[in-house]
């Protein structure tokens, strides 16, 4: 643990390594069925995952920690070159104890995963409707900047229109949602169970993991402090 925790939770860097934990503790079904009420083990994995980003935070590389898009130059492109020999054994150990990975190499692979998809979030370029655009991200409500999300996915168009999934009109129908929220969008479904399954935020939300990601997106706070 950190010396100081309220520092940490200013750095929009960490609040984004956290989103991506969680989504990746998300994913392994041990904790996506826990045994007790969804109620008592939210705040569980808000803790949980609390935790565990600040584990990590005080082993990672000072050019990690301060990584954007606009001093991303100085991140090395080869993740497996990230020194993680030093990662912190209570990561570990916890990693293991709850299940989710068998031992020490296992938790530095979820690591590189956690790291890699950190360093995509934290190098993308800049929302263009940041400016512009003050809306809630329809899954998890913040008010945060969006990105839109193609309902329809584009890489889909010309086998939609083909088949006769959906009415052209209904090609470049979107959503609005924060960055977080898109990325478990396309982590869930294919493009083409997108353009099938989930061509609409209703369908979207009727998914348990889309669910449980948005209630606890929702309580998290992203990016710098405003006004
Ligand atoms: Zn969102
Ligand atoms: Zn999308």
């Amino acid at each position: 643990m950190l010396g100081n925790p309220a520092k940490l939770s200013e750095s929009p860097q960490f609040l984004i390594l956290k989103d991506c934990l969680a989504r990746r503790l998300l994913s392994f079904p041990e904790l996506q069925n826990p045994t007790h009420a969804q109620e008592s083990s939210e705040p569980e994995l808000r803790d949980f995952t609390s935790y565990l980003a600040q584990e990590v935070w005080s082993t990672l590389p000072t050019a990690y920690l301060e990584a954007s898009y606009e001093n991303k130059s100085h991140i090395p492109d080869d993740l497996d070159s990230i020194p993680l020999d030093s990662t912190s054994g209570s990561f570990i150990d916890t990693l293991v104890s709850y299940g989710i990975v068998s031992d020490a190499e296992a938790s530095q692979t979820f690591l590189r995963r956690v790291l890699a998809e950190y360093l995509t979030d934290v190098c993308a370029p800049p929302p263009v409707w940041s400016s512009t655009r003050v809306k809630e991200c329809e899954i998890c409500e913040r008010e945060i900047p969006l990105t839109y999300h193609h309902l329809i996915p584009r890489s889909t168009h010309a086998k939609a229109v083909k088949k006769k999934w959906h009415p052209t009109g209904m090609l470049n129908s979107v959503a609005w949602l924060c960055r977080p929220c898109h990325t478990v969008v396309h982590q869930v479904a294919t493009n083409e169970e997108l353009a099938l399954n989930y061509h609409s935020v209703d369908l979207l939300l009727q998914r348990e993991d889309i669910q449980r990601w948005g209630r606890y997106a929702s309580k998290q706070r992203y990016g710098p402090r405003r006004g």
